[in-house]
C-alpha cells in the first residue's frame, strides 16, 4: 500500500477512535507499518486538527524521517512493530472501562468468550511505568506476549492488528470486555470460562478468517 494511502487510513482510524469514544482530546495515539518503518500520530495535536501531512514517519531505529514531533508514546509503537513482524498497526487508548480496570491493576479474565479475540484466555495488565518511558514499553511488550492487547496500569490500553481495521476491532472489543467485566463485578461474582472453554473458542476462531470473529 502506498504511503499516502497509509497516511489517509491512519488519519481515518484516529478519527474513528474519537468517534466511537475510545479517545478524547489529544489522548491516545496510533501507528501503522510502512516501507521505511512506521507512521505515527503527532504529539499534542487533537485529531480534529490532524491532516495526513501531520502524521510523523519514523524508522524502526526510532529516528524521525523528515519533520514532525511524534506522539510521546512512539517508543512502544516502535518496539512492538520491531518485535512483532505479524503486527501492522498499534493503537493506544485511554478508554473509560479499560482504563478503569487498569487503575484497579486487574487483568481481564475469561469473563466472555470474546476475550479469545485478543489471543488468549485473558487480557493482561502491564505494571505501571511513566508514560513515554522505555520501562513502560518493556512492560507492554511482556504483557503482549501471545496477545493482541494489554492494559497499562493506571494508564489505558494497547491493541494490535495485522492492519488498522483489525487493531480498531480489537481495541473496541477490549473496551467492551472491560465494561462487561466491570459491570459483572458491580453485580456479583463473574462466572469465568474454563481453560477448556477458551481452548474450544480459540479452535473455532482458527476455523474462521481473521475478520469473521463476530457471530
Ligand atoms: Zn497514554
Amino acid at each position: 500500500m502506498s504511503e499516502s494511502q497509509l497516511r489517509r487510513d491512519l488519519l481515518e482510524t484516529s478519527r474513528q477512535m474519537l468517534a466511537c469514544g475510545l479517545n478524547r482530546g489529544t489522548s491516545g495515539n496510533a501507528s501503522v507499518r510502512c516501507d521505511e518503518g512506521f507512521l505515527v500520530t503527532p504529539s499534542a495535536l487533537p485529531v480534529s486538527a490532524m491532516t495526513a501531512a501531520s502524521l510523523v514517519k519514523m524508522t524502526l531505529a526510532g529516528e524521525v524521517v523528515g519533520t514532525g514531533k511524534p506522539s510521546s508514546e512512539w517508543r512502544f509503537h516502535r518496539d512492538i512493530l520491531a518485535a512483532r513482524p505479524e503486527v501492522g498497526a498499534v493503537l493506544h487508548a485511554h478508554s473509560t472501562f479499560a482504563t478503569t480496570l487498569a487503575c484497579l491493576r486487574r487483568d481481564v479474565p475469561a469473563v466472555h468468550y470474546m476475550v479469545a479475540m485478543a489471543g488468549g484466555s485473558s487480557v493482561r495488565c502491564a505494571p505501571y511505568a511513566l508514560f513515554g518511558s522505555q520501562e513502560l514499553s518493556d512492560h507492554a511488550l511482556y504483557a503482549l506476549q501471545g496477545r493482541k492487547a494489554c492494559l497499562l496500569a493506571n494508564h489505558g490500553m494497547i491493541a494490535l492488528g495485522a492492519n488498522l481495521d483489525e487493531a480498531l476491532a480489537v481495541a473496541q472489543e477490549v473496551e467492551f470486555l472491560s465494561e462487561i467485566y466491570w459491570r459483572t463485578l458491580q453485580a456479583g461474582e463473574p462466572q469465568l470460562l474454563t481453560a477448556q472453554h477458551m481452548a474450544d473458542v480459540q479452535q473455532r476462531f482458527k476455523d474462521y478468517k481473521k475478520q469473521d470473529f463476530e457471530e
